[in-house]
């Protein structure tokens, strides 16, 4: 699905240095190279506060804690997603309120939201599902009304932009009061190993939140709060720092890796392309998905498998029919989109280093699949 050996290639003469360096001078947690790294994504994004560490779970989970949630507090998030948003809801014993999708851009649909606001509401996670943004801005009218936070789970759309309705523009995970991304290997933008971080705007939740990553320290070994260890260590940071120089080519190759596909299936009924908002910089395409239409899903894995085609089922199982988070309040009903969703999706192989015979090759292959 990903090609991290080819894009490795391209940036070993920068990577094997960075992190010979990291190894001679020792400072393997904290190092110079972190705060480096932080400032120069800080600056990229045109975020106030960016705060590494470990990966893109406790990122949620540490946003979660800064915001100061409670046991008890109902959390609003999509059905449609990785099993991580909802997983650190439950572990803070929040309440997670699972909700359904669009059809078309897969991402939290805002009519669900309010039906499911109630008095115990505290917050609401967007997943910036596949690469692009949920509607930011009708849901930071509905955080308004209801004195809600919003925390962008940006771990899939580092890099994409957000329009406006007004033309203005943002960075993903800069929107809203606090956003989480990850710097999983296969992530837009991933280090060689786990990492992560939060992002705010608001220099008080920052504060709190540097705090939380350090075991609740805000002064040497004086413990204000419980907090957890989360760090990202400096070779990750320095290959993400290098990474980070490349992010917009990167997400560059994935768009025209996308728009080959999208030509390729263009005349096929069966196929429904990727749904993209306005102007190119909004989708980074972290996943590229397709919706079948009266197309043998599993057929059809089993047919690229075959034919040596890597290629994905996110997600095959709605979070609200998962073992963990049943909840018997859920109606089936409220979830007509999800549930159809998982019988159709497929995701297709995107990295930066697709190149037009591979794409050509695996466009033909689910076509003659599907010409039968
Ligand atoms: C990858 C991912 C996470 C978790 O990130 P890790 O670094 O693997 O902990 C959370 N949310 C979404 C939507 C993701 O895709």
């Amino acid at each position: 699905m990903v090609d991290l050996k080819g894009q490795y290639k391209g940036i070993k003469d920068a990577v094997n240095p960075a992190i010979q360096e990291i190894i001679e001078n020792t400072s393997f947690i904290n190092g110079p190279k972190v705060h480096e790294f932080q400032k120069n994504l800080e600056n990229y994004l045109g975020v106030k506060h960016v705060i590494p560490c470990a990966n893109g779970t406790d990122a949620l989970q540490i946003a979660m804690m800064g915001l100061g949630l409670k046991p008890g507090d109902e959390v609003i998030t999509a059905d449609f997603t990785f099993a991580a948003t909802v997983e650190v809801i439950a572990l803070l014993q929040l309440t997670p309120v699972l909700v359904d999708v669009n059809p078309d851009d897969f991402n939290i649909d805002l009519e669900a939201i309010k039906k499911a606001i109630t008095p115990k509401t505290k917050a609401i996670v967007p997943v910036h599902l596949f690469g692009q943004c949920a509607n930011m801005e009708a849901i930071m009218d509905i955080a308004e009304e209801h004195d809600l936070y919003i925390i962008e789970d940006n771990a899939q759309a580092i890099g994409a932009t957000y329009t406006y309705s007004n033309g203005n523009k943002a960075k993903a995970g800069t929107i809203s009061h606090v956003a989480s991304t990850s710097f999983f290997p296969s992530k837009n933008l991933g280090c060689y190993g786990d990492g992560g971080a939060i992002f705010t705007n608001s220099d008080e939740l920052a504060h709190t939140i540097r705090g939380i990553v350090n075991h609740g320290m805000y002064e040497r070994y004086h413990h204000d709060v419980v907090g957890v260890n989360s760090r990202l260590d400096s070779i990750q940071a320095a290959v993400l720092d290098i990474k980070l120089k490349n992010l917009d080519s990167y997400n560059k190759a994935r768009r025209t890796a996308a728009n080959k596909y999208n030509e390729a299936f263009k005349n096929i009924d069966e196929i429904i392309t990727p749904f993209e908002y306005g102007t190119p910089e909004n989708h980074v395409f972290h996943q590229y998905t397709l919706k079948l239409k009266g197309v043998d899903r599993d057929g059809l894995v089993a047919f690229l498998n075959k034919n040596d085609i890597p290629c994905g089922v996110y997600y095959p199982i709605p979070l609200h029919r998962q073992k963990a988070y049943e909840d018997a309040r859920y109606n089936e009903a409220d979830f007509e989109v999800t549930n159809q969703l998982v019988k159709e999706v497929i995701s297709l192989p995107m990295h930066t280093e697709l190149d037009d015979e591979q794409i050509a090759f695996i466009s033909e292959k689910i076509i003659q699949f599907i010409n039968g």
